[in-house]
């Protein structure tokens, strides 16, 4: 069996980054509440709240963004069972390619080049999925599992994990 897992908000933590980086030029606190349902731009000063797409767009953005906790461990037991490939839309974000091939290689080392899927829409013939984007749930046939983030707590339609060890649960 395959599964198909997204890099942003499931492996590597953006928000921590995105708040960081308004902290840094915005005073936006360290501790901003994202509220259910909502992007990190809906919660920051509205004069700012475009921001985010000049610091994605930067060189280096993904490059050091935090590990997701449990995500090392749990992929490298998933795949003692199960064809792993990692699945990122990357192509939204040009400059993002070599950050989060480095990014994979430095903190997923047994992930090997052909287990990395960089594309736009996410078209993938694998049993499961593992993702927070609904959009990428759309005409997918297989199993689809919603990881928690805050934009997507309020959607109820499908099956969810709220963090690695969940998924560890739901897969082994
Ligand atoms: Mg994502």
């Amino acid at each position: 069996m395959r599964i198909a897992i997204d890099m942003d908000e499931v492996l590597a933590d953006p928000i921590h980054k995105f708040i960081q980086l308004y902290n840094r030029d915005h005073q936006v606190p360290l501790d901003l509440l994202i509220h259910p349902g909502t992007e990190i731009f809906q919660n920051v000063p509205a004069e700012v709240s475009d921001k985010w797409k000049e610091y994605i767009n930067e060189k280096g953005f993904f490059r050091d963004l935090p590990v997701i906790e449990g995500a090392v461990d749990a992929v490298q037991k998933l795949q003692q069972h199960y064809e792993v490939y990692i699945v990122s839309a990357a192509m939204e974000f040009k400059n993002s390619l070599e950050d989060k091939m480095d990014w994979l290689s430095q903190h997923f080392p047994f992930i090997s080049w052909k287990q990395i899927v960089f594309c736009g829409e996410k078209i993938v013939d694998v049993d499961i999925m593992i993702d927070d984007r609904i959009k990428n749930f759309k005409d997918f046939k297989g199993r689809p599992l919603l990881f928690t983030s805050p934009h997507n707590l309020l959607i109820t339609d499908y099956e969810r994990v709220d963090n690695w060890q969940q998924v560890l649960k739901k897969l082994l």
